[in-house]
């Protein structure tokens, strides 16, 4: 059987990306290859969770009576049977957004306009950018999107480069570490005309830093 470490499951409002405010059931998996210097998940990254199979997870999810899941983590492609996940909550008609942090291959991530991708490229600040996996970027429909969370000049400036050379074809999101002070940001984008996108972590408005599962 099936079986994934789960973190928890929780019914809470999408904070990031072009979704934002969407009320969503989150599935946050277990364990995570990298070690971000500013990671906010390092609870759900070093934990090993409860051990699910796929029927109990959906169980929880059609309780919920929510339309939306975000399947997150840790990293949720670090568990093979995530696709699998995916697969059955598509089938069930729900709508999917896999967050996942760009250093392991989405190929098998379920190709369906149910199914949305939000892949952070991780920059200099995070200590990860060496893990990232480019290619993944032609991979991306215009339906997915792509987050920078950016900490200083040195990130935008990473940041930058990177869609300049690669010219993805799905939104960017720009996030600051943090979440809440965009200000600095702001001002760069409308400096350098970046068609990217300003956001919030609303989560961190509403919650703070309380873990809302
Ligand atoms: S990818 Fe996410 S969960 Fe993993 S270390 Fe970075 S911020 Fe934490």
């Amino acid at each position: 059987m099936t079986m994934l470490n789960v973190h928890s499951i929780f019914k809470s409002i999408q904070g990031e990306g072009q979704l934002i405010g969407m009320p969503m059931i989150f599935i946050r998996l277990s364990g995570c290859p990298l070690r971000c210097t500013w990671c906010d998940s390092a609870e759900a990254r070093d934990s090993k969770g409860e051990t699910m199979n796929i029927d109990q997870i959906v169980e929880k999810v059609r309780k919920s009576a929510i339309s939306a899941v975000c399947l997150t983590g840790g990293e949720p492609l670090a568990q093979r049977e995530s696709i699998s996940l995916m697969n059955r909550l598509v089938d069930l008609g729900l709508l999917v957004q896999l967050e996942t942090s760009g250093a392991l291959p989405i190929e098998e991530v379920p190709c369906s306009e149910k199914v949305m991708i939000s892949m952070d490229i991780k920059c200099p600040s995070s200590g990860m950018d060496n893990r990232m996996k480019f290619t993944n970027i032609e991979l991306l429909s215009p339906f997915d999107q792509i987050k920078f969370v950016v900490q200083d000049e040195r990130d935008y400036q990473y940041a930058k480069q990177i869609i300049s050379k690669y010219e993805p074809k799905c939104p960017v999101i720009m996030t600051p570490v943090g979440g809440i002070d965009l200000k600095f940001l702001a001002e760069k984008v409308l400096r350098d005309r970046l068609g990217v996108r300003v956001l919030p972590q609303l989560h961190k408005i509403i919650w703070g830093e309380e873990p809302n599962q």
